[in-house]
């Protein structure tokens, strides 16, 4: 129904592939891949937001520190950290030799389906004829099609803190508000947005200790790109997430727009060890400064959800991305607690439980290298009966030095690429237009 992101057009029109990879050696092989889902479920749950210092996917991400003599990371935000990293959307032909070969190896070992990507038509991810979205084979989340193995609801009587698309410069606002009130929450956040927003980076990392999770690094429909594209968008996301928690790799991604399918979920898992964190409630905050959604209608929504059943719990889909959609969230927060939910952060839930424990494997300022409990990740989840909308937000930052000298540096546009969508054609289209100039203001 719409165009894919409108950051994503203009960073392709205007950006020229830019790769710094400052450091890279290649890696050996990679022999281990990320816990399959068979396996996962049997494994003990994970403790925290990353995966222990034994994982597998660590291979992937570690590297020579050729920058200075002492082997530590650059300082989040200086020259030396800002130069390793993709300002548009990556260059998949420069990519380190270890993702690759992880890449290559999880395909021949038969661990990614062998389906071909979506093309996007009139804005909806759409398959070649004999390719069901809502089958087996394909599972498209944007057709709504759950996986058992992807994590849409929150336990019972959990509400899920979680937020996408930053870190912006409306997060500062939001972290301290959840900091104030002892909010755990995680951030599904833009690679190339932490590349802008070094600051407000760190102030939900280390000054709230709060949960990092991926969200890709320039935000396309993933289902529309190939193998190797894929692996550029989770692998420089979370090469700039290690470098930045000296050295910790995340465990969840939560895909734009809700578009995974099979190809896209192994690729995530069996190669970077990332399981899919989706949602069960959406309030289009996205679009409130799109002429989408109104604060009213937020609040109305909130109010259902908050005042109605708590099984399953809830997974909304809120956003770092305007001061309105932190506004949102802010107002809603005072129902939330007078109706007696427990808050966590989303990577907090785990098949149906919170995993959570006191088995923390390491604090924000571990060392790299560092041992580790050999507490292992679960990569299973619960799925039950709670609709999930498929329309989401587009939100990528500057992509280019031109839009990064626009406003902050960190923009979003809007779209819905739901084949249910709740929002009609003509309003999306005028909230991409409108989006776009907001872009460019
Ligand atoms: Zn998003």
């Amino acid at each position: 129904m719409f165009p894919p992101s409108t950051r994503r057009l203009l960073a392709l029109a205007v950006a020229l592939p830019s790769l710094v990879c400052a450091g890279f050696v290649p890696l050996h092989d990679f022999h281990d891949h990320s816990p399959s889902p068979t396996i996962a479920k049997h494994l003990p749950p994970g403790t925290k937001w990353y995966h222990p210092r034994d994982h597998p996917a660590h291979r992937l991400f570690a590297r020579q520190a050729t920058n200075n003599s002492t082997g530590s990371f650059p300082s989040v935000g200086s020259p030396a950290w800002s130069a390793a990293y993709p300002t548009t959307t990556p260059d998949s032909s420069q990519l380190p030799q270890a993702w690759v070969n992880a890449l290559n190896e999880a395909v021949q070992a038969g661990k990614i389906p062998n389906i071909p990507p979506s093309t996007l038509v009139n804005g909806n991810p759409t398959y070649p004829s004999g390719y069901d979205p809502l089958g087996s084979q394909v599972c498209s989340g944007t057709y709504k099609c759950r996986n058992p193995d992807d994590i849409w609801d929150a336990p019972e009587g959990i509400l899920g803190s979680g937020f996408d698309d930053g870190p912006t410069e409306f997060s500062p606002t939001l972290y301290s508000f959840l900091k104030n009130n002892s909010v755990k929450a995680t951030h599904f956040m833009i690679g190339i947005n932490i590349l802008w927003n070094p600051t407000a980076f760190e102030q939900a990392y280390v000054t709230n200790g709060d949960d990092i999770a991926v969200h890709t690094y320039t935000h396309p429909y993933m289902t529309t790109l190939s193998n190797i594209d894929l692996v550029a968008q989770f692998g420089w996301t979370m090469q700039i997430l290690y470098d930045s928690t000296a050295g910790k790799v995340p465990r969840y991604w939560r895909p734009p727009y809700g578009d995974t399918d099979e190809r896209v979920r192994a690729i995530a898992l069996e190669v970077f060890g990332l399981t899919t964190i989706v949602w069960n409630q959406d309030t289009e905050d996205w679009s409130l400064t799109t002429g989408g959604t109104t604060m009213q209608a937020i609040n109305q929504s909130m109010t259902q959800w908050l005042t109605g059943t708590k099984s399953p719990g809830l997974i909304i889909l809120e956003h770092e991305l305007s001061a309105e959609s932190v506004q949102a969230y802010m107002d809603a927060y005072p129902v939330m607690i007078q109706n007696g939910w427990k808050l966590q952060s989303v990577s907090e839930i785990q098949d149906g439980q919170p995993f959570r424990s006191d088995g923390g494997i390491l604090d924000v300022n571990d060392s790299v290298g560092a041992t580790s409990s050999t507490t292992s990740s679960s990569a299973t989840s619960s799925s039950s009966s709670t609709s999930a909308s498929s329309s989401h937000p587009a939100s990528t930052t500057g992509t280019s030095s031109t839009l990064r000298s626009s406003a902050t540096g960190t923009v979003g546009a809007t779209h819905q690429s739901s084949a249910g969508s709740r929002w009609p054609i003509s309003s999306a289209l005028l909230a991409c237009v409108a989006g776009l100039f907001f872009t460019l203001a």
